[in-house]
């Protein structure tokens, strides 16, 4: 069988790895996101692959992107923007290369070997740093014009919530309301500072909640897949499951809401990205 490569960029480290089968990603490397000078980060990138000697590479990458030509537009990551990832990895190592977001990939190596396995039509959301969702709509991921934007969804604020948000385009977007660094700073200290019983917890369900509705809504998922660091929290996912079916008021089915299982998904759906090219 082919060895296989996977990238997962972000936007503070770029991790590499091999492997033939995406439930199994080994050799794993971080390599530090130059801020100023990618060709410092892509350089350590090409040299670990050139030693590895693998038939294609999948990358999940941050964004926003150009699926059609695997480059990077207009990122906050200055730097970055309007960078060739795809073209300068297939130049480098002279190998086919497929570029697709973080969170679809994340969504494909779900489907490959974890929660998603078996499910043709689901949802990926990580809640972190940053908020970023992915789907599968039967069977594959959805791009649309650009590619999904799931963690701007604009929502109706809590009740009891007059944080304007913290997202620089929209303020009170799903990012802007319930990312990690969103609870810091509506609450001034750090979300998992907080106890369980803080009021941030219900917000944070609410808003999550009211995202899973609305992709239930417009994508008919069977299953959202909720991960990232503030989803760490003991009990966060049963209350988001219990808040959306509120929402939703036996309107339409519920999808099932359960937490990813991979330890690297996106390394893992960049491995079925590679193994998907070379079976054409
Ligand atoms: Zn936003």
């Amino acid at each position: 069988m082919a060895l296989l490569g996977a990238i997962e960029a972000g936007g503070t480290k770029f991790l590499c790895a091999v492997g033939e089968d995406p439930a199994a990603p080994r050799d794993i490397q971080r390599f530090p996101t130059s801020a100023s000078n990618p060709a410092e980060t892509m350089a350590e990138v090409i040299r670990y692959f050139e030693s590895r000697r693998v038939a294609a590479v999948g990358v999940a990458s941050f964004g926003p992107l150009d699926l059609a030509s695997g480059s990077i537009t207009n990122s906050p990551k200055l730097a970055w923007q309007n960078y060739p990832l795809g073209e300068s990895i297939a130049t480098a190592l002279n190998v086919p290369v497929a570029v697709d977001t973080d969170v679809n990939g994340a969504a494909l190596g779900e489907a490959a070997a974890g929660a998603g396995r078996g499910v043709r039509d689901f949802v990926y959301i990580t809640v972190g740093t940053g908020i970023g969702g992915g789907a599968l709509v039967n069977g594959k991921p959805l791009h649309g014009a650009m590619h999904p934007e799931m963690g701007h969804l604009i929502l109706r604020p809590h009740p009891q919530d007059s944080f304007k948000g913290v997202c620089p385009f929209h303020g009170a977007c799903l990012e802007g309301l319930a990312s990690g660094p969103a609870m810091k700073e509506r609450w001034g200290q750090a979300a998992e500072l907080l106890p369980d019983d803080h009021l941030a917890w219900e917000m944070e369900a609410h808003y999550l909640a009211q995202a899973c509705a609305s992709l239930a809504c417009i994508l008919s998922p069977s299953k959202i897949l909720l991960g990232g660091g503030v989803m760490g929290r003991t009990g966060l996912l049963e209350r988001v499951h219990r808040e959306t079916i509120r929402l939703l008021n036996g309107y339409l089915r519920p999808p099932e809401i359960v937490a990813p299982t991979l330890p690297y998904p996106a390394l893992s759906g960049a491995l079925a990205m590679a193994r998907a090219i070379l079976e054409g």
